[in-house]
C-alpha cells in the first residue's frame, strides 16, 4: 500500500465499505485468504527456497553501475533486443523457440491461463503441487483440476491420463521437479501426458538447476508444450524476473495479454549485468544442489521424520510421531528457524515441514534445533 491510510472515520464508514464492497468484490475473491508472505525475520529463513547466498562483491559493483545508468526516465524496452540475446545465450533456449519475460514467472502463469481459457475451463496439474497454479486458474475464472499424487507423493500417471481424457484441460502445469514434494516426475510419464494433452502442457522448471535435467532442448519437435522458468531459486528471487519458452506462435499469443512494460528497466539492468557473471550463480546452485543430500540423510535419520526424494534446492520432511509437524513448525519459530508447515494443506501432506537447503551453517542450526525439540519432548 502506497498511500497513508486516511484518518479512523468510526464504524459507519467500515460498515459503508463492507456492504459496497459485498456487492461489488467477486465472492470467490471475498472469500479467499491472501497469499501469505512471511514477514522478513531475523534469524534463519528456510521457508521459500531462496539461494541463502549473497552475490559477491564484485558482481554488486557491476549491477550498480548497470542500475546508475538505467534511462528511468524512459519506459522499459520491449522484451526482444539485447536482453533476449543474453538470456538466450545463458540458459540454453533453443533457437527456434519464442521466448516472453515476467514478472516473475507467477505472472507467465497468470497470462498463460487468461490467454487459454474461457471462464470454467478446466486447468489441471498433478496435486500437492504449486498452490498458484491454482490461484491463478480461480482468478481467471477456469476451473482448477488438481489430480492426487499417490500415498508416497509419486506422479498417478493412470489417475492423470483418465483425468485428462475427463475434464480435456486447456492448460496442464507440471512442475518439474515439483514443489513441495520435491520429486522429479519420470520423462516417460510427463511424454505420455503431452501425448494426451488436448491443449498446452507447462513444464515450469523452477528448479531445473537442482534437478540438472531439462526438456528445453526437446522444446523444438514439441509442439504443445511450454518451458517455464525463474531466476528466483537461483539466486535472483527479489529481481522478479521469470520466462517462458515454447514455439513463437504460442507465445505471441501469451505476448498480447502481457501488460506493456511489465518488466520495468531496473530489473533488465541488474539481470543483464548478473548474467555476464553467470558462472557465479551455477557455483550457488551446485553448492545448495551437494548440501542436499547430507541435509536430507541427517533429517531422515531422525526419530519419527521421513523425508521425500527431492530433485530440488529443498526437501519435505514428515514428522509422524510426537511432537507433530504443526509443533515442531512452531518450536522452530520461537528459535527464529523458518520452514515452510504443509501440515494442514492436504492430507497427503500430513505431518509435512518444507525445507530449503541452507549454508552449511543454517543446515547445522536446523538440524540441532530439531535433535533439540524431538529430544525435549
Ligand atoms: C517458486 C516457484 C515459482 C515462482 O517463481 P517466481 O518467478 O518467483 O514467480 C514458479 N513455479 C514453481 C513450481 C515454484 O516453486
Amino acid at each position: 500500500m502506497n498511500a497513508a491510510r486516511p484518518p479512523e472515520r468510526g464504524p459507519a464508514a467500515a460498515e459503508a465499505v463492507a456492504g459496497r464492497i459485498a456487492g461489488t468484490v467477486r465472492a470467490d475473491i471475498r472469500a479467499l485468504a491472501a497469499y501469505a508472505v512471511a514477514p522478513a525475520a531475523d534469524g534463519i529463513k528456510l521457508d521459500a527456497m531462496e539461494c541463502p547466498y549473497e552475490l559477491p562483491e564484485t558482481v554488486r559493483e557491476d549491477i550498480a553501475r548497470a542500475v546508475r545508468d538505467a534511462a528511468l526516465n524512459r519506459y522499459p524496452p520491449g522484451g526482444t533486443g539485447a536482453l533476449d540475446q543474453d538470456v538466450r545465450q545463458a540458459f540454453g533456449i533453443p533457437a527456434e523457440a519464442g521466448l516472453l519475460f515476467g514478472n516473475g514467472s507467477d505472472e507467465l502463469i497468470h497470462l498463460i491461463v487468461q490467454a487459454c481459457c474461457e471462464p470454467g475451463d478446466a486447468v489441471m496439474s498433478p496435486w500437492p503441487s504449486f498452490v498458484y497454479f491454482d490461484m491463478a486458474a480461480r482468478f481467471d475464472h477456469a476451473r482448477f483440476v488438481g489430480v492426487p499424487l499417490t500415498d508416497s507423493l509419486e506422479l498417478d500417471l493412470p489417475a492423470m491420463l483418465r483425468a485428462i481424457a475427463q475434464h480435456r484441460p486447456k492448460v496442464v502445469f507440471l512442475a518439474l521437479p515439483n514443489n513441495p514434494t520435491g520429486g522429479l516426475w519420470p520423462d516417460q510419464a510427463v511424454q505420455a501426458i503431452i501425448d494426451a494433452a488436448p491443449g498446452l502442457v507447462v513444464l515450469d522448471e523452477a528448479y531445473q538447476p537442482f534437478a540438472g535435467q531439462t526438456w528445453m532442448p526437446r522444446l523444438p519437435a514439441l509442439p504443445n508444450v511450454a518451458v517455464l522458468r525463474t531466476v528466483s531459486k537461483i539466486g535472483l528471487a527479489g529481481l522478479r524476473f521469470g520466462y517462458l519458452a515454447g514455439h513463437p506462435d504460442w507465445i505471441a499469443q501469451f505476448d498480447k495479454v502481457r501488460p506493456p512494460y511489465n518488466l520495468n528497466v531496473l530489473t533488465q539492468a541488474a539481470l543483464r549485468a548478473v548474467l555476464r557473471h553467470k558462472p557465479v550463480l551455477d557455483a550457488q546452485a551446485a553448492r545448495l544442489r551437494a548440501d542436499r543430500a547430507p541435509l536430507a540423510a541427517a533429517l531422515a535419520a531422525l526419530p519419527g521424520v521421513s523425508v521425500f526424494p527431492s530433485a530440488g534446492n529443498f526437501v519435505l520432511a514428515r514428522f509422524s510421531g510426537q511432537p507433530d509437524g504443526n509443533a515442531v513448525h512452531l518450536a522452530l519459530k520461537t528459535r527464529k528457524i523458518l520452514v515452510k508447515n504443509f501440515s494442514g494443506a492436504h492430507p497427503l501432506l500430513a505431518g509435512c515441514l518444507r525445507i530449503s537447503v541452507g549454508t552449511p551453517a543454517e543446515n547445522a542450526a536446523l538440524l540441532a534445533a530439531l535433535q533439540d525439540i524431538l529430544r525435549s519432548h
